[in-house]
């Protein structure tokens, strides 16, 4: 940490600073130019809040040399992770091609989309049995039922399984049926949950929220990692934005932001962050193609009739279509599928 004090700072003011520091048990590194001193801070920082010294007299600024998010930064790990998925992986040159149905309706109908996810290349299926939608009348999901559909229709196409949890009471359940554990944009900062999913021993699929910034989705994952769960997957899936021409707004440059920083695999959902047919292929592409470890798109044979997320489904043709072509950029980049 690098304590910077005000151009004015006093004698008396510096030294209270100095005698804060080492009555903390850290060493204070005084280095005074003509304008300002500068304190470096030396020691274990985790007996104290940075902002504790923000507040001193004196004292302009507080730098963290260290990111806050640990156990996620290249400090702590500098070759990117794999996360294993049953037998597929995640990272390091393992392109995850996650697709699926937004909820699960019933198990002819995942049966059905499944199979036709796995024959274009799908190498993980996802549904949702518990749903997070904006309003309390809108279709739910099948609940416990649900992850029972998954898991079998997973199991008959040899595909593992990613679905949402909401709530820290059902995490067990969830664990109990799925390969993955997806937290949703609105619970990102669900840190109960975030807390829960740490101790379990299974991937998380770490999931942007709407108004989180890159270091907030890092600290979130830290979260997860603390607990000692090291599997997680980053997902940019859209965030807000005042342009009302896709449902959220794409952002690609977290792919290699988050990469900048972090070990962790990110992936990309062009699904929930365009919620247009048209622009998910192309955005898809963009995502793989700024470094993205894998691509979660939402498919369904009928979107007429989906209860969840319909306007935005590929059809199996259309998502044969672009995982043709997402394998043959993949390859281009040198990346693997499973
Ligand atoms: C989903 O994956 O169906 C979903 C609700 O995603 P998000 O949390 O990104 O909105
Ligand atoms: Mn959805």
């Amino acid at each position: 940490m690098i304590i910077i004090l005000k151009s004015g700072a006093t004698d008396e003011q510096v030294d209270h600073v100095v005698e804060k520091v080492e009555s903390l048990g850290l060493n204070a590194h005084l280095s005074r130019g003509t304008h300002r001193t500068i304190i470096g801070v030396i020691g274990d920082e985790s007996q104290f809040q940075p902002e504790q010294f923000q507040v001193l007299p004196g004292v302009s600024e507080v730098i963290r040399v260290l990111p806050a998010y640990k156990l996620a930064s290249l400090d702590a790990h500098p070759e990117p992770s794999v996360v294993p998925v049953r037998k597929v992986k995640v990272g390091g040159g393992h392109l995850a091609m996650i697709a699926g149905p937004c909820a699960i309706e019933n198990a002819e109908r995942l049966d059905t989309i499944a199979k036709a996810v796995k024959a274009a290349g799908a190498n993980i299926l996802r549904g949702g049995a518990f749903k997070p939608r904006t309003s309390p009348y809108a279709y739910q999901g099948m609940g416990e039922e649900g992850l029972k559909i998954l898991r079998e229709v997973g199991d008959k196409y040899d595909m593992p399984v990613v679905t949402e949890v909401m709530d820290p009471r059902r995490v067990e359940l969830v664990d109990k049926y799925t390969d993955m554990i997806q937290i949703g944009a609105r619970n990102m900062q669900n840190f109960t949950l975030l807390t829960e999913v740490g101790q379990t021993k299974k991937p998380v699929l770490l999931k942007r929220g709407m108004s989180a910034t890159v270091v907030d989705l890092l600290m979130s994952a830290e979260y997860i990692l603390s607990q000692g769960n090291p599997h997680v997957v980053l997902c940019e899936r859209g965030i807000k934005s005042f342009d009302t021409s896709t449902r959220n707004l794409f952002d690609v440059a977290a792919v290699p932001a988050c990469k900048a920083l972090s070990h962790l695999p990110i992936i990309v959902d062009p699904s929930h962050a365009t919620g247009r047919p048209d622009l998910i292929p192309p955005c898809a592409m963009a995502g793989v193609a700024a470094g993205a470890d894998g691509v979660h798109i939402e498919v369904h044979n009928c979107p007429e009739e989906a209860m969840s997320d319909g306007p935005q489904a590929l059809l199996p043709d259309q998502y044969t279509k672009i995982a043709g072509q997402l394998r043959q950029l993949a390859e281009l980049m040198g990346k693997s599928f499973g």
